[in-house]
C-alpha cells in the first residue's frame, strides 16, 4: 500500500515507473519529457513514452501514478458545477437543434430555427457532438461511464431514453442523485450484467490504468446486440502534431494513455467488442486551438484573465483552426476519436 507524501496543501501521488507498452510489450521511446499539471495543481514532473512498434503506437504516462493514488490526479478536478446563464442558454439552444431536427421532438409544431440551425454543418456537429453521435433510430437504457456533471444524461432523459450513470466522484454522485434525481452509482458491478442497450464512455477511457479490463466490464453490461461509444482525444490529430508537448489533450498527469483510431480498436476488439464505425471530429478543435495556444504562451491555464486580449485572439484563431480542421479533415486527423462498437 503507498502513502502519498504530502507537500502543504497538494500530495504528490506515488508513481512507478511504465516503460514497456500497455498494449505490446514493447519498451517504450521517450516522446516528452519534464512536463507538469497546467490545467490543475497536482504536484510532479511527468513525461510521455511513446511505443516504437509501428503497428501500435501508443502512448502513456511515464512514471504512472499508483491505482491507489489514482484518486489525488482529481482533488481540484471539476465534475460538476452550476452553468452559467450563458451556457444555459447554449444548452437551450443545442435541445432545440436535437429535438426539433434529430427527429425526435413530440410537439406537431415545428421549430424552424431549430431545422435551419441543423442544415449547417458544423453546428449539427456541435449539437450531434454533445449525444456523442447517437442516432435518433436508437432506443432503449443507456449507461454513461463516468458521467461528470452528467450533461449526456440529462439530454437523452428529455429525448426520451431511460438513463443510468457511473461517477466515482462523491460530489457529482451527489448533484446527480439530489439535484437532478439521476440513477447515478459509484461502481459500474452496482448494475447488473447484460442490462444497457448503450453505453457511452466520453473522454474517460485515457484516465483509466486498464482500458481492457474496463472495456470488458462495459461489454458485460450491454445486451447482446447492445452498443458502445468511445470518444477520447486522438494522439494522431492535427492539433497533437502541432502543438506537440504544448497539446491539451495530453493533460499529464490524469490522462494515462493516449490513444490513435487503430489501438483504440484495437483495446476494444481485445474486450471482444466487434467495431461497427471508426473515425475522427473536429467538433473540439477551436477549444483544443484556444487552450494549447495558451499553454504555449503562459506555461499554464491557471492565472489567465477571462477577457485579456490574448484569450480572445486564441479563441479567434481557435475558431479558424476548427473550421479548417473540419473542411479539410483526413481520416486520422480531428482532434478527437469515436469508436463504435457492437457486443454480439
Ligand atoms: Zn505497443
Amino acid at each position: 500500500m503507498s502513502t502519498a507524501v504530502v507537500l502543504g496543501s497538494s500530495s504528490v501521488p506515488v508513481s512507478q515507473p511504465a516503460g514497456h507498452c500497455y498494449l505490446c510489450g514493447r519498451e517504450g521511446e521517450s516522446l516528452y519529457r519534464s512536463l507538469s499539471d497546467r490545467l490543475w495543481t497536482v504536484p510532479g514532473i511527468w513525461s510521455f513514452k511513446r511505443c516504437p512498434e509501428a503497428q501500435c503506437g501508443l502512448v502513456w504516462l511515464d512514471p504512472c501514478p499508483v491505482a491507489e493514488d489514482i484518486p489525488l490526479l482529481y482533488e481540484n478536478y471539476i465534475t460538476h458545477d452550476h452553468p452559467t446563464p450563458r451556457q444555459e442558454r447554449e444548452e437551450r439552444l443545442r435541445m432545440r437543434i436535437l429535438e426539433s431536427s434529430w427527429g425526435l421532438r413530440h410537439s406537431p409544431k415545428p421549430d424552424l430555427l431549430g431545422r435551419f440551425l441543423f442544415k449547417i454543418n458544423f453546428i449539427r456537429e456541435y449539437a450531434a457532438g454533445s449525444i456523442l453521435w447517437i442516432s435518433p433510430e436508437w432506443k432503449g437504457k443507456l449507461l454513461d461511464f463516468g458521467c461528470g456533471g452528467c450533461g449526456l444524461l440529462k439530454r437523452m432523459r428529455s429525448l426520451g431514453w431511460e438513463v443510468c450513470g457511473v461517477e466515482p466522484d462523491p460530489k457529482a454522485l451527489a448533484v446527480a442523485r439530489q439535484q437532478l434525481a439521476l440513477d447515478v452509482r459509484s461502481n459500474l458491478n452496482d448494475f447488473p450484467a447484460a442490462e444497457f442497450d448503450l453505453i457511452t464512455l466520453s473522454h474517460v477511457i485515457e484516465h483509466v490504468p486498464d482500458p481492457v479490463a474496463t472495456l470488458k466490464d462495459c461489454a458485460s453490461r450491454l445486451r447482446k446486440g447492445g452498443r458502445l461509444i468511445v470518444a477520447t482525444p486522438n494522439i494522431k490529430s492535427w492539433g497533437h502534431r502541432y502543438f506537440g508537448e504544448k497539446w491539451v489533450g495530453l493533460d499529464p498527469p490524469r490522462h494515462l494513455m493516449l490513444f490513435s483510431p487503430r489501438n483504440l480498436a484495437q483495446c476494444a476488439e481485445r474486450a471482444g467488442l466487434r467495431i461497427e464505425n471508426l473515425r475522427t471530429s473536429s467538433r473540439s478543435a477551436s477549444f483544443v486551438w484556444s487552450w494549447s495556444h495558451l499553454i504555449r504562451r503562459l506555461g499554464a491555464l491557471r492565472g489567465v484573465p477571462a477577457h485579456s486580449l490574448e484569450k480572445i485572439r486564441s479563441k479567434l484563431a481557435g475558431i479558424v483552426f476548427q473550421a479548417l480542421e473540419h473542411s479539410l479533415l483526413g481520416k486520422d486527423a480531428g482532434e478527437e476519436i469515436v469508436l463504435l462498437a457492437r457486443r454480439d
